[in-house]
């Protein structure tokens, strides 16, 4: 990454606001020549001040002439601090504007991404948080420093070195000589200082990470007394941090110590050299006071060229990470596929393999059918690839291997939010958001009526125990017991009323009765729809119309409950194991005799 790539990937974002950049630019010129008023004013100042020592003046004259000088010097500066204002007024509007622009981009981009990307390790939350706040940050900086700070500071020490050599060409060629000196020892502060701020950025995402880990999981921490041990955890990580920051901060005094010195040096040879053709007679006195003003016209842009070739560094630094984020088009939802007006939802996986991005296989050669109007369940130990099927069914992932076609058409080929408009996911954990019960329930169908809230809450059975709540519908969604939350899922699912439905586990978290209660409901809108249902609750199970068992990502059998029962193997010892644990024969005893 260069300045002209960053431009260029910027470009986009920067022309909406040309307008207001070429003000600034018109701005930076007059502020630049204003900046050379004073020393010019003063040089007069001084040489007409000398030459009225010798004779006498009348008070009349010294009036005008100091009059003058104020005015002159009163206007420059108040014209010099509307220019300035006018700077900063642009540059933050361009600033910040843009990071607004840039912010919405990055949004719009990682929601459309396929969830393979939220499953880096380089994309935890935590961490891309830091990556996008910090990429945004100092690429706008970036803009700012290039378009407000170093143009306006480049122009007046172009205008004070023009000055300076008009004067003299012996001076001008001291005040040069200065410069590529300051901007070499600049460039070895910076080159010194890109690894450590390479490591800076790291330690910085993870430590937005652990933190963010560490306050999503504090019940965890607090029930195992574990507060010790997660801020030891903390503290490692904030002292790699602060010997970062402490090694950035002391090569930085190093070079600026330098740089002051050259600076220093600057200005002794500046002086040197004026009094010199002074005391010869080839310049004038007010020469002394010109030349050094106009050295720190020169000077002084240059001293700031460290701070904003530090920022520019930085802005390389997150923008490699940054732009590699939101360009990242492999992993971008399909749009624009196959939107069929009859859709069926009889999908079918074709000799599917699955590999984690993290290389676990999950599936392997997997062959399975979802018919419409049909019930199919997935059954198998934890971690046999259920989930990672149903996942691959919503779109969540792409198969590594083998195809999943729908309606006889790859799955691939439809439009991604097209299939999942027409797919209702209940989770085994669902996320609820912070909001309300009806704002959590309305995220199904975002037009729906009150009433059609209502009913839906109503069949997921949960509409009674809202109306006992002080707040009804108002009260926060995320104050509620784990199996509301879920029944919230299910009415959401209701609202949406999709023809595909996939349950994993959709009532693992709940009581018998609302599961009973959940499981009429379910059935009662089963028709004419596909289901697809992970569970462990073996009378969700034996309903199904066709099971599939998994084992190690491999379906080792299928059929219906009874024939799999009669064939024997895991199916057969899944549903014994339910038997004993349930155990059904004091079970049967007590209820049937
Ligand atoms: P099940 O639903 O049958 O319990 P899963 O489909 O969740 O099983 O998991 C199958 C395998 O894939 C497991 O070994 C699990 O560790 C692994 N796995 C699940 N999710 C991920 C993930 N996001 N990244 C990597 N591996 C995963």
């Amino acid at each position: 990454m260069n300045t002209i790539h960053i431009l260029k990937k910027l470009f986009p974002f920067i022309r909406k606001y040309r307008g207001s950049l070429i003000l600034a630019l018109v701005l930076t010129t007059v502020g630049a020549l204003l900046s050379q008023v004073t020393p010019l004013v003063m040089e007069y100042s001084v040489n007409t001040v000398q030459g009225m020592l010798d004779k006498p003046v009348d008070k009349q004259r010294i009036y005008i002439i100091v009059g003058t000088l104020v005015a002159i010097l009163l206007g420059k500066e108040i014209l010099s601090l509307l220019v300035a204002l006018g700077q900063k007024f642009l540059s933050d509007r361009i600033r910040f504007r843009m990071a607004g622009d840039l912010y919405d981009y990055t949004i719009n981009r990682i929601t459309s991404y396929h969830l393979s990307f939220f499953a880096l390790s380089q994309n935890q939350t935590g961490k891309l948080e830091k990556r996008i706040d910090k990429g945004i940050e100092s690429l706008t900086k970036t803009v700012k420093n290039i378009f407000v700070d170093i143009l306006p500071m480049l122009a007046n020490a172009a205008f004070a070195l023009m000055l300076i050599y008009k004067k003299n060409v012996w001076v001008g060629l001291v005040a040069t000589i200065i410069l590529p000196c300051y901007i070499y020892i600049s460039r070895e502060q910076t080159l010194r200082q890109k690894s450590i701020r390479h490591n800076i950025q790291h330690v910085r995402e993870e430590k937005a990470n652990s933190l963010f880990g560490l306050l999503e999981s504090i019940f965890v921490v607090k029930s195992f007394v574990r507060e010790r041990y997660e801020t030891g955890r903390q503290q490692g990580i904030n002292l790699k941090l602060t010997e970062n920051e402490i090694k950035h901060h002391r090569t930085n005094y190093l070079f600026d110590g330098l740089k002051s010195i050259a600076e220093q040096l600057g200005v002794v040879m500046v002086f040197t050299l004026t009094i010199f053709f002074v005391l010869n007679k080839e310049m004038t006195v007010g020469a002394i006071l010109l030349h050094i003003m106009l050295f720190n016209n020169v000077s002084s842009p240059v001293r700031h060229l460290h701070r904003i070739y530090d920022e520019y560094t930085e802005a390389l630094t997150y923008s490699e990470g940054f732009f590699d984020m939101i360009e990242n088009d492999k992993y971008l939802s399909k749009k624009g596929g196959i939107r069929s007006n009859n859709l069926q939802g009889n999908f079918s996986f074709q000799h599917v393999d699955f590999v984690y991005p993290n290389g676990k296989q999950a599936l392997k050669d997997v062959r399975f059918e979802l018919k419409n109007g049909k019930t199919t369940a997935l059954v198998g130990l934890s971690g046999a690839g259920k989930s990672s099927a149903m996942n691959l069914l919503a779109g969540f992932y792409d198969p590594t291997q083998g195809s999943i076609l729908l309606d006889g058409k790859p799955l691939a080929d439809y439009d991604t939010d097209f299939v999942r408009e027409n797919i209702g996911l209940v989770m085994q954990k669902n996320h609820i958001f912070s909001g309300t019960i009806e704002e959590n329930i309305r995220y199904g169908e975002l037009n729906a009526t009150r009433e059609a809230i209502e009913e839906a809450a109503k069949k997921a059975s949960l509409h009674d125990q809202i109306l006992r709540m002080p707040n009804g519908y108002e009260t926060q969604a995320r104050e509620l017991s784990g199996g509301q939350q879920q029944r919230i899922a299910i009415a959401r699912l209701f609202l949406k009323n999709p023809p595909i439905i996939f349950l994993d586990e959709p009532t693992a978290s709940l009581d018998a009765i609302t599961t009973e209660q959940i499981k009429e409901s379910i059935d009662a809108v089963k028709n004419n729809r596909t289901v697809l249902i992970i569970s462990h609750n073996i009378s969700q199970i034996m309903d199904a119309d066709h099971i599939y068992v998994l084992s190690e990502g491999e379906i080792v059998g299928h059929g219906t409950h009874e024939s799999l029962y009669k064939e024997g193997g895991l199916y057969s010892q899944i549903i014994d194991s339910n038997a004993r644990t349930l155990n059904i024969g004091r079970l049967a005893a007590t209820v049937l005799g």
